[in-house]
């Protein structure tokens, strides 16, 4: 497996001269401000340049803006490799295309996809990633070590979610049997990517959730042993809700109930709950959401594509739901850039809800530490302040895509995704001048290729 050593504690990081985005609790903005980097750690903020540090490797930011890495709260990254396919089907059309192709993956093309995925995502701001992972084949190796080896790789802090479906077709379900798995081994494969790999550790690189994958592929015994599994064991719990009308439709019929009273009835509300999607909720399903502080991924680009509808952000973080932003599998967004996400995010909203649906600020804030408190990581991401880690993003904003916005943070937003002057992650550079420097990702391109070819040749 490969790892890469802690940064040395002693190592100093100055970028100064850009405009500063802090996102922290006062939305404090530096028009030409620093960032000291001391280790992984964040030393210090201010306006204008700062203090000389004789041995600080410097990194000269004007013409720039930086912001907090940006925390994808939703993904599958195996996706990345099966792209381009059911391109106009709706959710459901769209499963049922794929779920064969997705029974032959295996470590190899969940390892490549993953690399993929990771790598684009540094590429366009992100610095934390989570990924929904639920789809096991009966001899395909192991999936998760795959994706976790690939983030490790790259260079990405990681929050691995181990999903499972146990609910087959002959049993009612959405996906064919080939790709469900048993009950008790799904439980006992979670409990034992806890033991494995989950680090509660505040500067964490990896953690895993619990992960069911959806009403329609999952039994309701699964969904509640899951959330026992989860609070017994201290880690957070994550499904895909309310996406589709067929769903909701699917729940009415089979449970008498909506998809959000279905969860709530087993367990699935709370601060330790976070859903994908959350699109047809109703006033009543608003309010129970944020009351009870569940988080939201709001993956708007994936749910445009399906047609699937968008969900209610604003109405959400009124009544204090903790909203962050997903790109979701790349199969349904093969774009697969986080900074797009937030764009979308505004603009969906605006068209629902009008001009003041959200502020580029508020997209901006959903990206960031939106998702930070969603994977319940404020305390340590999601903010530039003193003694959070050093995972910040340097956009470049003065070449001609951007040159004349007044407004970095309207430039960012509103405008073409920019070039990434520098990405770090745990105070370790990713991205430099627009190329990831972990990995060649010209290797990776190939790689995901080939992989590509040879998995849609075997469904
Ligand atoms: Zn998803």
């Amino acid at each position: 497996m490969t790892t890469r050593n802690p940064p040395d504690s002693s190592a100093r990081t100055v970028i100064e001269g850009c405009h500063i985005v802090t996102m922290d609790d006062d939305r404090v903005e530096h028009a030409t401000g620093h960032v000291v980097v001391e280790g992984n750690r964040i030393a210090a903020v201010g306006t204008g340049s700062a203090p000389a540090y004789p041995d600080a490797h410097i990194v000269n930011g004007s013409g720039c803006l930086l912001t907090p890495g940006l925390v994808n709260t939703h993904h599958h990254l195996y996706q990345w490799v099966t792209r381009g396919q059911a391109v106009d089907g709706t959710l459901f059309e769209w499963l049922t295309t794929l779920y064969p192709v997705w029974a032959h993956i295996d470590e190899r093309s969940v390892g490549v996809s993953a690399q993929a995925s990771l790598t684009w995502l540094a590429r366009t701001g992100c610095t934390t990633s989570s990924d929904h992972h639920y789809v096991f084949p009966r001899g395909g190796g192991d999936l998760l070590a795959a994706e976790i080896d690939a983030a490790r790789t790259v260079g990405l802090r990681f929050h691995p979610c181990r999903g499972a479906m146990d609910l087959g077709e002959s049993d009612g379900g959405l996906p064919p049997d080939s790709v469900v798995e048993d009950h008790d081994a799904a439980l006992a494969a979670t409990e034992a990517a806890i033991d494995r790999w989950h680090d509660p550790s505040p500067d964490a690189m990896v953690r895993i959730a619990v992960a069911p994958c959806s009403p329609f592929s999952v039994t309701p015994e699964l969904m509640r042993e899951a959330a026992d599994l989860a609070r017994r064991r201290g880690v957070l719990l994550h499904t895909h809700l309310a996406e589709t009308t067929d769903e909701e439709s699917y729940c009415r019929e089979r449970f008498g109930r909506s998809s959000l009273d279905y969860a709530a009835d087993l367990g699935w509300l709370g601060d330790d709950v976070w859903f994908a999607h959350a699109i047809h909720l109703d006033d009543a399903g608003v309010k129970r959401v944020g009351e009870s502080r569940t988080g939201v991924a709001h993956c708007p680009s994936s749910n445009a594509r399906l047609g699937a509808g968008i969900a209610r952000t604003r109405e959400l973080r009124d009544v204090g739901a903790r909203v962050g932003l997903g790109v979701d599998g790349a199969a349904s967004n093969e774009a697969a850039s986080l900074l797009e996400e937030v764009r979308h995010a505004v603009l969906f909203a605006r068209a629902r809800g009008g001009p003041q649906a959200l502020t580029v600020r508020d997209g901006l804030e959903m990206a960031t530490r939106g998702g930070a408190a969603v994977l319940g990581r404020l305390g340590e991401i999601g903010s530039i302040e003193v003694g959070k880690l050093a995972d910040l993003v340097l956009w470049r904003l003065d070449t001609l895509p951007h040159a004349g916005i007044d407004d970095p943070v309207a430039a960012l937003v509103l405008g073409a995704p920019p070039p990434l002057e520098l990405l770090l992650v745990d105070g370790r550079p990713v991205v430099e001048r627009d190329r990831v420097v972990t990995v060649d990702e010209d290797t990776v391109a190939r790689q995901a290729a080939a992989v590509s070819a040879a998995l849609l040749r075997s469904s």
